[in-house]
C-alpha cells in the first residue's frame, strides 16, 4: 500500500485490528518516507529503525494474540525532550549530545505500554527555548508547507514530522506555546492540557511550573487518541493531579457547539503586529462556529500587556535553576583539559549552551539574585496571579475563549528576529501556561503565501474533552485539517 500515511489514527487502528496491514508494513512505510523525505524537512534528530521494527513485530504478535490496545502497532515520534531509555535524548542542546537516559519518561512509558511504536526523536529549540526550532544545536527544521520557512517552536520537529506525514502523530511540550504555535505554523491540531494532567516525569525541565506535554496531530480526533494514552496521575511527578481521566475519544461529540459561548477578548484583536490574513482567517473560523450555533461574546482580558514581561521573567528564573544541573561533571558535555573545577564548570557550560539558553540563564539568575528577587521575581508571581484571575473572571460568562495562536504565520528560516521580536510573537500563548489552563490550536486556513493559520481555543481547567470536542465538530464541518503540504503528497 502506498497511501498508509493518509489514514487517520482511527483508520490506522481499524486497519491493524482487521489485519488489512500489519504494524511492520506500516512502520516500514513510515521509515521509508523518513529515509526519502526527511533530508528536506530535517525533522528527526534520531531515527530508530531497528527498535521500531522490533516493537512493530511485538505489536503484530499482540494483535494476533488478541491482547492489543486500541492503538497497538501505530507509530509515533517523540520530541527529543522526553527521556527514552537506550536512545539519545538531547533536548536540542550540545550539552546533552551524548546523553542516554537510563529510564523512560512516563509519557514514553505509557505510549510503549499502549503498544505504540517509536520511530525516533524529533528536533526542537534548545531546551525548548524558542519559537522557530532554529536554536537546536543540530540545525534548523523546515516547515513542510514552505521549506525555506520555520515550522515554529519549540516542538517544531514534532509539527514538521506530522505535517510531512513522517509520523502519524507526535508528542510535544508546551511551556509558553510550544505545542500550539508550531501546530499553527504547520496546519495541525495540538492540545496543551491543564497543568498537572500529563506527567512531567522524565521530561527535560525548562520551567517546571509551566511545562506540560500534549499531543500534536492532524485532527482533534487523532489528538484525543493520544491523550487517552498519556493523560493521568503519576506519583513520580509531584505536580501531577489525582483526578479521573476522561475518555477523550468517547467524548468527541459530547460538547454542543449550539449555545456555546465563545469569549472574544477585545485586547487580543487589537494587538500591534497581528497579521491581517491571520486576523481574517481567525474571524472566518469564528463565523463558522457561529453558524454552527455558538454565540460570540466580547470580553475583557485587561492583563494582556503583562503576559510577555511576566513570562519572560518567570520562565528564565525557573530555567536558571533547572539548568544549573548541567555542570560538566554528572552528565553531558565536558570541556577538554580543565585547569580546575571552576574552569570545568565555566567552559563546559559556555561550550555546551547556545546563546539563547545562556541569555535566559543570565536573566533568570539576575532576577533571582539577592536584592532583585522581590523587585522582579516576587512581583512577576503577583502579576501571574492577576493574569489567572482575569481568566477566571472571564469564564464566569463564557465557556471558552478564542484567540489566534500566533500573530503571524511561519517566519523565514534565518529571519534573525531580535529576542524581543521573537518574545512578542508569543503574546497569545504565554498566559495560558501562566494560568495553567488548557488550550488547543486548530488549522483554519491559509495566508496570501499559502502558509497555515491557526485558531486557539482556551478552556477552563480540565476542559480538554470540551476543547477537543468543539474542534472535532468544527473539523466535521470544514476541511482545513485535511489539507496536505506538497511534500506530504509525495510517495516514498
Ligand atoms: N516561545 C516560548 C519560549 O521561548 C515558549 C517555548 C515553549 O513553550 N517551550 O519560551
Amino acid at each position: 500500500m502506498t497511501d498508509l500515511h493518509r489514514l487517520s489514527i482511527r483508520e490506522l487502528a481499524e486497519g491493524l485490528s482487521q489485519a488489512k496491514f500489519s504494524s511492520r508494513e506500516l512502520t516500514e512505510h513510515y521509515l521509508q518516507r523518513i529515509a526519502k523525505l526527511d533530508s528536506q524537512v530535517k525533522s528527526y534528530v534520531t531515527v530508530t529503525p531497528e527498535q521500531a521494527l522490533r516493537d512493530a513485530d511485538a505489536a503484530d504478535a499482540a494483535l494476533k494474540a488478541g491482547n492489543a490496545t486500541a492503538l497497538t502497532g501505530i507509530p509515533l515520534a517523540h520530541k527529543d525532550i522526553f527521556c527514552t531509555k537506550g536512545i539519545k535524548t538531547t533536548a536540542g542542546s550540545k550539552i546533552l549530545d551524548n546523553f542516554i537516559s537510563p529510564y523512560d519518561a512516563t509519557v514514553v512509558e505509557k505510549t510503549k505500554a499502549a503498544g505504540l511504536v517509536t520511530l525516533g526523536k524529533v528536533n526542537m529549540d534548545e531546551f525548548a527555548m524558542g519559537s522557530t526550532s532554529e536554536s537546536s544545536y543540530v540545525g534548523a527544521t523546515s516547515n513542510p508547507w514552505a521549506l525555506d520557512h520555520v515550522p515554529g517552536g519549540s516542538s517544531g520537529g514534532s509539527a514538521a514530522a506530522v505535517a510531512a506525514d513522517l509520523a502519524p502523530f507526535a508528542t510535544g511540550t508546551d511551556t509558553g506555546g510550544s505545542i500550539r504555535q508550531p501546530a499553527s505554523f504547520c496546519g495541525l491540531t495540538g492540545l496543551k492540557p491543564t497543568y498537572g494532567r500529563v506527567s512531567r516525569f522524565g521530561i527535560i525541565a525548562y520551567a517546571s511550573s509551566l511545562d506540560q506535554a500534549g499531543p500534536m496531530a492532524r485532527s482533534a480526533e487523532d489528538c484525543a487518541y493520544l491523550m487517552n494514552v498519556i493523560a493521568g496521575h503519576d506519583a513520580k511527578d509531584s505536580t501531577s493531579v489525582k483526578k479521573e481521566v476522561d475518555d477523550y475519544v468517547a467524548n468527541l461529540s459530547n460538547t454542543s457547539v449550539k449555545g456555546l459561548r465563545i469569549g472574544i477578548p477585545k485586547q487580543y484583536f487589537n494587538v500591534v503586529g497581528l497579521d491581517a490574513d491571520v486576523k481574517a482567517r481567525v474571524e472566518e473560523s469564528l463565523k463558522k462556529l457561529e453558524e454552527m450555533g455558538a454565540t460570540l461574546v466580547e470580553i475583557d482580558l485587561n492583563m494582556t500587556e503583562a503576559y510577555v514581561p511576566t513570562y519572560y521573567l518567570i520562565a528564565p528564573a525557573e530555567a536558571s535553576s533547572n539548568l544549573s544541573r548541567y555542570d560538566g561533571v554528572r552528565y553531558g558535555h565536558r570541556c577538554e583539559n580543565p585547569a580546575d573545577l571552576m574552569d570545568l564548570y565555566k567552559r563546559s557550560r559556555s561550550e555546551g549552551f547556545g546563546p539563547e539558553v545562556q541569555r535566559r540563564i543570565l536573566i533568570g539568575t539576575y532576577a533571582l539574585s539577592a536584592g532583585y528577587y522581590d523587585a522582579y521575581y516576587v512581583k512577576a508571581q503577583k502579576v501571574r496571579r492577576l493574569i489567572q484571575q482575569d481568566f477566571l473572571k472571564a469564564f464566569e460568562n463564557v465557556d471558552v475563549i478564542a484567540a489566534p495562536s500566533a500573530p503571524t504565520t511561519a517566519y523565514k528560516i534565518g529571519a534573525n528576529l531580535s529576542p524581543t521580536e521573537m518574545y512578542l510573537g508569543d503574546i497569545y500563548t504565554l498566559a495560558v501556561n501562566l494560568a495553567g489552563l488548557p488550550a488547543i490550536n486548530a488549522p483554519v486556513g491559509f495566508d496570501k503565501d499559502s502558509l497555515p493559520v491557526g485558531l486557539q481555543l482556551i478552556g477552563n481547567y480540565w476542559s480538554e474533552s470540551q476543547l477537543l470536542s468543539i474542534v472535532h465538530q468544527y473539523q466535521q464541518n470544514t476541511d482545513w485539517h485535511t489539507k496536505r503540504a506538497a511534500i506530504a503528497e509525495e510517495n516514498a
